[in-house]
This record gives structure tokens, sequence and C-alpha cells, in this order.
């Protein structure tokens, strides 16, 4: 992790500039802002020349946490935002810092693929968290609204109470496209479902009475409801599905591993890492008492782990293949059994569409 903090460190002092209030002073007056309400120290901050909209924070080398903080932000995204939108990024990215997120330094983090969804999930709920601390140091919902619009269409949006409502009605469609999401290694939700949260934290008691708007109509606990509710559906739903392959891969990895009739060491330790012990040993256990018709019995339990996949079709042959080609790796003699394998993933995912 450190060595990832030093290079993206070393690589801002090649390619960006650390700003002071000469060269941008609406997002400095922005800095300053935040961290006077948030009660935390300023930290660096810089301006890479990127044409898309987009800020990042990271934790710098050194002893003390306080002088640590560096802010990222990309220069349209400094160009382009009213003050207010950008008072929103800061406090989103300040946010951050303040919840402690750099204590979860996570795989995500670090650009790398094969995430945990639980891992992926932490992350994306601490985004939506550090959304609500940004909407505490602006203010005003709108004014967090037409950040988020910025960020969602590239433009900056005139009527902004109609905008979000139509993202409203995106996060509806989004909701009914549990499939939507499959592949997405994001760590940020969905801008509709990120609105959706501003949308319900802005009419809580906590926001309304630091905002000195008076009590509101939402406890927290219910606003959380609502956007949990609307998480789960985009991401529960991804879950379940990530299950279902999780659970296809797994028997066709022990066709193509038992063709010989056993489980090498490497090929134990190999199901052991991705699966868990308890299920390489159902594995074993599955091998013997299946030993005489070992092929048949794998077909079918792999016919009915793709039971399903079905509805969602051929978007998943890719991740299957690869997951497979990576699983022959273990065992150069299996790699000869991976073509058959493959012409029987392709019929099984693709036979409804
Ligand atoms: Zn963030």
């Amino acid at each position: 992790m450190v060595e990832a903090q030093r290079h993206l460190e070393s690589s801002l002092l090649v390619e960006a500039a650390a700003v002071d209030a000469s060269i941008a002073p609406d997002l400095l007056e922005a800095v300053q802002a935040v961290c006077q309400k948030l009660e935390t120290p300023s930290p660096a901050v810089f301006v890479l020349p990127r044409s898309d909209l987009n800020a990042f924070c990271f934790l710098k080398e050194g002893a003390d946490l306080e002088d640590r903080l560096v802010v990222c932000l990309h220069s349209a995204l400094v160009r382009e935002m009213s003050r207010d939108a950008l008072r929103f990024v800061v406090g989103h990215e300040v946010g951050h810092f303040v919840l402690g997120h750099h204590n979860r330094q996570t795989s995500l983090n670090l650009g790398k693929t094969g995430f945990q969804p639980e891992e992926a999930d932490a992350v994306r709920l601490g985004e939506l968290s550090a959304d609500r601390v940004g909407l505490l140091c602006v203010g005003s919902v709108n004014s967090a609204y037409a950040g988020m619009m910025q960020l969602a269409s590239g433009l900056p949006v005139a009527d902004i109470e109609s905008a979000a409502s139509s993202l409203l009605e995106q996060l509806r469609q989004l909701e009914g496209r549990p499939e939507a999401l499959l592949n997405s290694a994001a760590r940020h939700p969905p801008i509709p479902l990120r609105v959706r949260n501003l949308l319900m934290f802005s009419m809580t008691d906590e926001f309304r009475e630091e905002s000195g708007a008076g009590s509101g109509s939402l406890s927290i606990k219910d606003c959380n409801d609502v956007v949990i509710r609307s998480y789960l559906k985009l991401f529960g739903q991804l879950g379940m599905v990530t299950k279902d392959l999780d659970r296809f891969i797994f028997w066709c990895t022990l066709m193509l591993f038992a063709k010989d009739g056993r489980l090498t060491r490497p090929e134990q330790d190999y199901l052991a890492d991705l699966y868990g012990e308890e299920k390489r040993d159902s594995a074993l256990r599955y091998l013997q008492s299946h030993a005489a018709s070992i092929k048949a019995a794998l077909e079918e339990k792999i016919v009915s782990a793709a039971a399903p996949l079905r509805s969602f079709g051929i978007q998943y042959e890719a991740k299957v293949l690869v997951s497979l080609k990576r699983a022959s790796e273990v065992n150069p003699q299996s790699s000869r059994g991976i073509e058959g394998l493959r012409d029987m993933v392709r019929t099984l995912l693709i036979r409804d569409l």
C-alpha cells in the first residue's frame, strides 16, 4: 500500500500542480470552508490537467496523520463547477478522511480486479457517506445536486430540480435491471442512487438541524432504509447473480480438474484458495462418492448450476472462460480439457437466448 501511495504522490509531483489562491481562488476558498466546517487541517491541494470531471484524495507518506491528506481535482472540474458544487466535491473528498476511510485500504482502491463483494459494498456505501458529508458542507441540497448533475452529464445544469427528478426516474429504470451493474468494478455507486441518497439525507433531522433549517421529516433510520433498499435492488441482485455464477464456475472447474478422476495437491490448493477449505473438502468427498460416474455426475451439476444464469445469457461466457483458463494453469494436463468445456459452457449459457 505504501508503495501505491508513493507512486501516486510521485506522479502528482510530475504531472500536476500544487495550487494556492493565486491559481485557483474558488477552489482554495472551497477547501478552507470545508475544513472549517469539518474542523480538519487543510490538505495539500493539487490540480491535474485533465478534461474529465474527477477528484480523489489519498494520504501521502509522513508521520503525522493530520498533515498527510492530499486532495486532487481534475482541471475541468475546477474550471466548470460553480463554487458551491466545488465545495460539495471537496467536502466529499475530505469526508473520506473524516470518516476514516483511509483505514480501509482495499484492493479496489488499488485498482485491482477480483475484489470481494463485501469489500465492494463497504467501499460503495462509504461513497454514499462521503456524499452526505459533502452535502453538510454546502448546506443546500440543490448545490449538492448541481455538483452531482455535472458529474453525471458533464454539463452545467440550469433547472436543477427537474434534472434531479429525471435522475431519480433513471434510478427507477436501473432498479429494474439487475444485470446493468453485473460487471461493475466501479467504486462509486451510480449517480442516480447518489442523488436519491442526497435527497433522503436532506430530509433528516441530522441534516436540517445542522444546516439551520429546522427539524426534518425523516429519521436517519428511515433515510438509511430507503437508501439501502435501493442499493440492494442494484447491487444485492448483483451479489446473488455473482453467487450463482461462482457456483457454476466451481462445478466447471471441478470438471476440468477431475478429468483424470482425482484432484492433485495444487488443484486442491487452488480450490481452497478460491472457495475455502470446506468447499474443497466437499469437492473431494463428491469425487470419491461419484468415482464410478464422475463425468456424468458433474455434467448434471453444471447443467443445474447454469439454470439460474440463463436468463442473462451469453454475457457470462467470457468471465467463465477466463476463470477456467486460470484454473487450467494449475495443471498443464487439464488445459487439454478446456476446449470441450468451452463448448458446453457456450451451449448452456446461450440456450435460452
Ligand atoms: Zn469518494
